[in-house]
């Protein structure tokens, strides 16, 4: 079948062509924004009250994705998730996306279109409207950056800077699938022993992880997390950005880390511990949350609005406890540090140095 031709023209791109077709395909915006893309900056009417959530994630061909592992869609995917993430870890509602881009030469016309739509199939359902960007050549490797800004009542924002002592950890969804599904893409000899269905859910969770903006702004509307984070490095390296932030350490319970049953058939068909994937698994990209005990059955009410599961993992200590892991045989072992961390990744980091005893 012959494809059909793209309005970004067939092999080189031109710049100006590019901006102007992605205005026409994916500019839309609504009346708050009095000028969107085509202007020197783009002009919103501001939110009245509240605070304005800004943030931004460079993906680097090589370094965050590989043409291999993922499509141009699911590339542009991830780059929008990472940030929804962002701002539905602090309780926000996103809002606004800015897009600068640095293309190779071997990326084509039709390669971006899917970039954005993998981009706005992410960030349309949360309302969020592409305002503007930029454009470059890049020598060597495609790199995208999104800005994206949100709100939040002003009292209402989460930070990882206010766990207490005795609050309960509380994940959304389950943990470790991500990585599941990399490791699958990565090699595909290791689907030996995993169901069909179970490698497709994988794969999906690690090409389109869902974030988690709905339940990020209940937990903020409703005041009812002390802290909280998005799951982007793994749970060990952003439970510990939440303890040296608050000044506190943790236990999370070994036996309570959410899995998935397409997880827990991976990680046995591999003879793999689910819990390591759990623990070190990134770009899960859900919230993990601290909550004070009184308002457990709370959250637990609230949970069953929510259309994915919230677990109790584990409990907020004392700095000097450190962070451990307790097994279900009741013993505590230290909790190793292992997330993703730029420009070499030997020896313990300063946080977990920090965080860790
Ligand atoms: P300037 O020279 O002022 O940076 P540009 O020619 O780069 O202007 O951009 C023209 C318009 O197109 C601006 O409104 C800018 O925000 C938008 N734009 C440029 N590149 C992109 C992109 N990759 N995605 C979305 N909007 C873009
Ligand atoms: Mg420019």
């Amino acid at each position: 079948m012959p494809s059909r031709p793209s309005p970004f023209g067939k092999s080189r791109l031109s710049e100006f062509r590019l901006i102007k077709t992605l205005c026409r395909r994916f500019g839309q915006t609504g009346p708050r924004v009095l000028c969107g893309i085509g202007d020197d900056t783009a002009v919103v009417r501001p939110n009245a009250g509240g605070s304005l959530l800004l943030t931004t994630d460079l993906l680097a061909e090589g370094i965050h994705f590989r043409r291999d592992t993922a499509t141009f869609e699911d590339i542009g995917y991830r780059a929008a998730v990472a940030n929804l993430s962002d701002i539905a870890a602090m309780g926000g509602t996103p809002q606004y996306m800015l897009v600068a881009l640095a293309i190779p030469p071997n990326c084509t016309g039709t390669n971006i279109e899917q970039l954005y739509k993998g981009l706005m199939k992410a960030s349309r359902p949360h309302g969020v409207e592409l305002v503007g960007g930029d454009t470059s050549a890049s020598a060597q490797g495609l790199f995208i950056t999104i800005t994206m800004t949100g709100h939040a009542a002003r009292e209402r924002v989460l930070t990882r800077s206010s766990a207490r002592v005795g609050d309960l950890i509380f994940v959304t969804g389950t943990l470790g699938d991500s990585l599941a599904g990399l490791q699958l893409l990565l090699n595909d000899r290791g689907a030996a022993g995993v169901a069909p269905r179970d490698r497709i859910y994988l794969v999906g969770r690690h090409r389109r992880p869902t974030p988690r903006v709905v339940e990020g702004r209940i937990l903020a509307r409703h005041g009812l997390a002390t802290a909280a984070i998005d799951l982007s490095d793994g749970l060990s390296g952003d439970l510990a950005h939440v303890c040296e932030q608050s000044g506190v350490g943790a236990e999370i319970h070994t036996a309570a880390l959410p899995l998935s049953s397409a997880c827990l058939a991976y990680a046995s068909a591999q003879a793999l511990d689910p819990i390591d994937l759990a623990l070190q698994g990134g770009e899960d990209y859900e919230l993990l949350f601290t909550v004070s005990p009184r308002k457990q059955a709370r959250v637990e009410r609230l949970a069953r609005r929510v259309d994915c599961r919230w677990s109790c993992i584990g409990v907020i200590r004392p700095e000097s406890f450190g962070l451990r892991l307790r097994r279900p045989d009741g013993t505590l072992r230290r909790l190793q540090i292992t997330s993703y961390q730029h420009f070499g990744n030997q020896g313990p980091s300063d946080r977990e140095a920090a965080c860790s005893h």
